[in-house]
């Protein structure tokens, strides 16, 4: 199975998963792109997997269904093109022989997805849209932030080499305010310096994993002592896990 990201507009990916033979997407904010590297690999796209309804995940779906006969899979109440197969917590989308456990993850969205699959040629593999980012996470949109901590629990419940995909390469932009929040987490440092590496190169950091994740996104570690000590030097009154979780989204928005 390979596994690559098509860039799309200034920093998206539209993750494509084939099998030499078969193909799906995962949020296409673009058609072209993906016809493109249909031809490339000579493959039949087969499925298109949506998590949210932002137009840079959305706004290719159409043209594609059209042209291939994709099945097209996206959460339970976003306003989405149809026709599709609307998907809740627990329910599967499958493709090119997989499984795909749907995650329910508001907070970005109200009705914001993931997909989930335990095994791609032996590691777990998850597509989360624009809820969890390598060092970041998505803006609050429609979700409160109690949401999204919990959303964030979930998806940090994963396996350590769950290979992370998602939507954005905002990974550096993530890692400067990370850095700003733990200037003491060595295995930070280290993956700044690896992440200015590759993007110096215009490769992608992505995909990440799950431990590394644990290890650097502010975001998962909101609940240690040196992030809570650092957030409250910018919000004091934060206190619970709820009210930090809230100051240091807030505090990222408006980092420069
Ligand atoms: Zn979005
Ligand atoms: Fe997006």
């Amino acid at each position: 199975m390979k596994l690559i990201p098509l860039p799309a507009f200034t920093d998206n990916y539209i993750w494509m998963l084939h099998d030499g033979h078969h193909a799906l997407v995962v949020d296409p904010g673009a058609a072209q792109p993906v016809l493109e590297a249909l031809t490339r690999f000579g493959v039949q796209l087969e499925a298109i997997l949506v998590t949210h309804h932002h137009p840079d995940h959305t706004a290719g779906v159409e043209a594609l269904r059209l042209a291939t006969g994709a099945t097209v899979y996206g959460p339970q109440q976003e306003l989405m093109p149809e026709p599709l197969t609307r998907l809740a917590q627990g329910e599967q989308a499958h493709s090119l022989g997989l499984h795909f456990d749907v995650l329910e993850v508001p907070g970005h969205t109200a009705g914001h997805i993931a997909y989930y699959c335990a095994n791609v040629d032996g590691a777990p593999l998850l597509f989360c849209g624009d809820t969890l980012f390598s060092a970041g996470c998505g803006r609050l949109f429609e979700g409160s932030p109690a949401q999204m901590l919990a959303s964030l629990d979930k998806l940090a419940a994963l396996p350590d080499a769950t290979q992370i995909c998602c939507a954005h390469e905002y990974t550096l932009s993530n890692l400067k305010f990370a850095c700003a929040v733990e200037s003491r987490n060595t295995a930070l440092m280290d993956y700044a310096a690896a992440a200015q590496q590759l993007r110096a190169t215009q490769q992608p950091t992505l995909p990440s994993n799950m431990l590394l994740e644990r290890q650097v996104n502010p975001f998962l570690r909101s609940r240690e002592p040196e992030v809570i000590h650092a957030v409250q030097g910018f919000d004091a009154s934060a206190r619970d896990a709820v009210s930090v979780f809230a100051a240091l989204r807030r505090w990222k928005n408006e980092f420069r």
